[in-house]
């Protein structure tokens, strides 16, 4: 009997290698296109065709390069009124900071070409858009998003989060000075060890990527960031004073913007500093932006298919990323009005203003 069991467990595993073997050498690539995934030259040549179709009311900036050299690159979204910015309310939405986080980047895109195309056409799309400018980064970290590309997935659980220069960038943004902070760190916050899950890197803004966003941040005073992130279906948001204006942006995600999900995401208040080092509490200390991350989807059990068991790329982003797109973008326009109305669309008063010094004021 333990035999026989032996012999069909023996079998079970043996067709199950040699269907992953198969995948694999049909090439992983084609099968990440396959489930719906952009390249990132794909990724990029849609923000050109963005670009070229609607110069009207979008267009890409280089903010800066990564530690390989790639250009940072957002495209600014913003109807009429990109004629004249003056006296607009600023929201950012970022992805992929984190290089698996594929499924971040191909919401984050959604989310541009849902503003750009209805424009015009789709009430809410034409008030968000007459009322504030909308900055789209949806790669934030090029050069682990084209290192796991090009090996299909295959990387160490490291390699997943990490820049080139192994750093986790969203560890690396200046820390928020809390003298009360109570609750000591959590099991995920920022370390000063090389080669640790997540290192911070040598001191805050070290790495060009995250220097490149807080320049932007610094200019353009947001009002609002939305960054993408897998995978949990949660909202993360950092503390904010109660009653305060702060309080009032970030609580549209905490109801309002699930209002609008199929699959609502659980809202997280995360502990003031626990994690250290994140963008969340960074943007709204020293820019008074309410900014907050956003789990997109569901542990996925694509895994348990040949050919994916271990493949990071699969843990971190769903088969059916459109779907995925279809239950985020339209609640993330929503949240971005609903926002702006939460707060008269007036700047939120930084904490730390200081937190952050501006390139030309610091010495040579
Ligand atoms: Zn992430």
């Amino acid at each position: 009997m333990i035999g026989w069991a032996c012999l069909l467990l023996g079998v079970a595993v043996a067709v199950w290698g040699i269907t992953g073997l198969r995948a694999w050498r049909r090439g992983i690539p084609a099968e990440l296109s396959a489930a719906g995934y952009a390249s990132p030259t794909e990724a990029d040549a849609e923000l050109d065709a963005l670009q070229r179709t609607y110069p009207e009311c979008c267009r890409i900036e280089e903010i800066g390069r990564s530690g390989e050299g790639r250009p940072i690159r957002v495209l600014r979204i913003g109807g009429e009124s990109m004629r004249g910015r003056s006296g607009r309310a600023m929201l950012l939405v970022t992805g992929h900071i984190h290089g698996v986080e594929y499924v971040g980047a191909h919401v984050a895109r959604a989310v541009a070409r849902r503003l750009v195309e209805e424009y015009g056409r789709d009430q809410k799309v034409t008030d968000l858009l007459d009322r504030a400018e909308v900055v789209v980064a949806p790669l934030l970290n090029p050069d682990a998003a084209a290192r796991i590309w090009q090996r299909g997935g295959w990387t160490s659980i490291r390699g997943a989060r990490y820049n080139a220069r192994a750093v986790d960038l969203n560890r690396n943004f200046p820390v928020v000075p809390m003298p009360s902070a109570k609750g000591g760190r959590a099991w995920n916050s920022a370390r000063a060890r090389p080669g640790s899950l997540f290192y911070a890197g040598p001191h805050p803004l070290s790495e060009p990527e995250c220097s490149a966003l807080a320049q932007l941040c610094w200019r353009e005073r947001f009002r609002a960031a939305v960054n993408f992130h897998s995978f949990g279906c949660v909202v993360y948001m950092p503390q904010a004073p109660s009653g305060s204006a702060a309080q009032r942006a970030l609580d549209v995600f905490d109801g309002p913007f699930q209002s609008h999900q199929q699959r609502r995401y659980r809202a997280v208040r995360e502990r003031a500093n626990a994690i250290r080092g994140q963008l969340d509490p960074f943007l709204l200390a020293a820019f008074g932006t309410a900014s907050v991350t956003v789990e997109v989807s569901q542990p996925p059990w694509s895994l348990l298919r040949p050919g994916r068991f271990g493949n990071m790329f699969w843990v971190w982003n769903p088969l059916d990323p459109e779907h995925w797109a279809g239950n985020d973008v339209d609640a993330t326009i929503q949240a971005l009005l609903a926002q702006l109305d939460a707060t008269d669309a007036q700047i939120i008063s930084p904490t730390n203003p200081g937190l952050y010094e501006a390139p030309e004021a610091r010495p040579a």
